[in-house]
């Protein structure tokens, strides 16, 4: 006999920030979509039945920030599937390694050959992240074609869902405004967001800093922005973040956020547990949780990345690292939940198909999480602790109703103590 389900997800706590639902449930998925969430569900009707007592099951995760352009961007780029579905990841969101150039690359050899679902946001210069972005000098605004960009998001619609932008002081020491205004035209003709990096990207010499003051970087972009653009690296101590020096949040961030511009936390290798505690206590929060794991910041071996001595586990990054790290300082579980789906859905994806929630009929896009108590170690690059005894771990997630393992080598539990 046909049976109605192909899966039942059995007794987890159901949590869509979306749909206001957080209870334990059974949740159904046949032929790649949601078709019941329900206090129960006969087991006997499905082809499967996984028992997810004491896990959280939420909408697949989103990473807004990820390097996966794998080969292409050099010691940036990692596999799509390790930080996306083997990491309990179901949604990745490309930042500035693909370009107009690269796209048709982008879309053949990772969107449609990876198990993930994979968008991107696109880097202005021609050349994108090729190499890494260790070539300052082609982030240039000679090689921002506007024309050849709107034809790629024209031409890409379902991938292309922004654009990059690095706010860094070399470039706008060197051509001004050249840069961001090309950046402009192309987004508000495209209709998409801006996601801009915040914080010195590369050491630069004292001249720099001397002539073109980290300071001047907001105040230099933020006029280009506009209600819907996004922040990224909420927390970073690299210079030219949203911080004064005395540890309060800067004036022009209050007011850019007003406007209704976003903060994304770009995790990362920057970001500082001094400057968490800071924020949080003046309301300082991001909506998305953005992980930004390259090469760099992880020890994954790569047979074909070379990070030259400098790749290394900081913390343990990911979308849940990113739950963790704000539920060690004191952000309920129930607000840090839409910052890892809903959230991301709506200011990335504009809520497509019904991504970021589970929607009765939407794709079967689902993270079950371990929802783990004990003691734990966080660090942060410059050695700043904190203890947790709350921890989330991804255990498995489905994508399109397919069922992945959380079993990437990037996902380790941090220290216990
Ligand atoms: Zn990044």
């Amino acid at each position: 006999m046909d049976k109605n389900y192909d899966l039942i997800l059995k007794g987890g706590r159901v949590i869509d920030p979306t749909n206001q639902l957080d209870g334990v449930h059974d949740l159904a998925v046949k032929a790649g979509r949601i078709v019941a969430i329900e206090a129960h569900l006969d087991p006997s009707q499905a082809i499967k039945v996984i028992d997810v007592r004491h896990k959280l099951v939420i909408p697949g995760m989103i990473d807004p920030h990820a390097h996966v352009f794998r080969y292409i961007t050099g010691v940036l780029g990692m596999d799509a599937d390790w930080v996306g579905v083997q990491s309990g990841v179901t949604t990745l969101v490309e930042q500035g390694g693909v370009s107009a150039a690269t796209l048709p690359g982008f879309v053949e050899y990772v969107v449609n050959a990876k198990a993930n679902r994979v968008h991107a946001f696109l880097a202005p210069y021609a050349a994108g992240g090729v190499g890494g972005f260790s070539y300052p000098d082609q982030f240039t605004p000679g090689t921002i074609d506007v024309e050849a960009t709107l034809k790629a998001f024209e031409a890409n619609p379902q991938v292309a869902k922004g654009m990059k932008f690095w706010a860094e002081q070399a470039s706008l020491m060197k051509f001004g405004e050249a840069s961001i205004r090309k950046v402009r035209t192309i987004v508000d003709q495209a209709r998409v967001p801006m996601y801009v990096h915040m914080g010195e990207l590369w050491r630069l010499p004292a001249e720099v800093h001397a002539q073109f003051p980290a300071e001047k970087v907001l105040e230099t972009v933020l006029p280009f922005m506009r209600a819907g653009d996004i922040f990224a690296h909420a927390y970073t101590d690299r210079l030219g973040g949203f911080f004064n020096a005395d540890g309060s949040v800067r004036s022009l961030v209050r007011q850019a956020i007003a406007s209704g511009i976003h903060i994304d936390l770009g995790y990362g290798a920057a970001t500082n547990f001094n400057l968490v505690r800071q924020g949080l206590e003046q309301d300082f929060l991001p909506q998305t949780l953005g992980a930004d794991i390259h090469a760099y910041n992880t020890a994954i071996k790569d047979p074909h990345i070379d990070t030259g001595g400098r790749g290394r586990f900081n913390g343990h990054p990911g979308v849940a690292a990113g739950m963790n790290l704000l539920m060690a300082f004191g952000v309920p579980l129930e607000q840090v939940i839409p910052m890892a789906t809903s959230n991301p859905a709506r200011i990335f994806l504009r809520e497509q198909d019904g991504v970021g929630t589970l929607n009765i009929g939407a794709a079967a896009d689902i993270t079950v999480l371990d929802d783990l108590r004990g003691r734990w170690r966080l660090t942060d690059t410059s050695d700043d602790q904190v203890i947790t005894e709350r921890l989330l771990q991804p255990s498995f997630c489905l994508k399109d109703g397919l069922y992945h393992a959380a079993d990437s080598a990037l996902l380790s539990l941090p220290e216990q103590v």
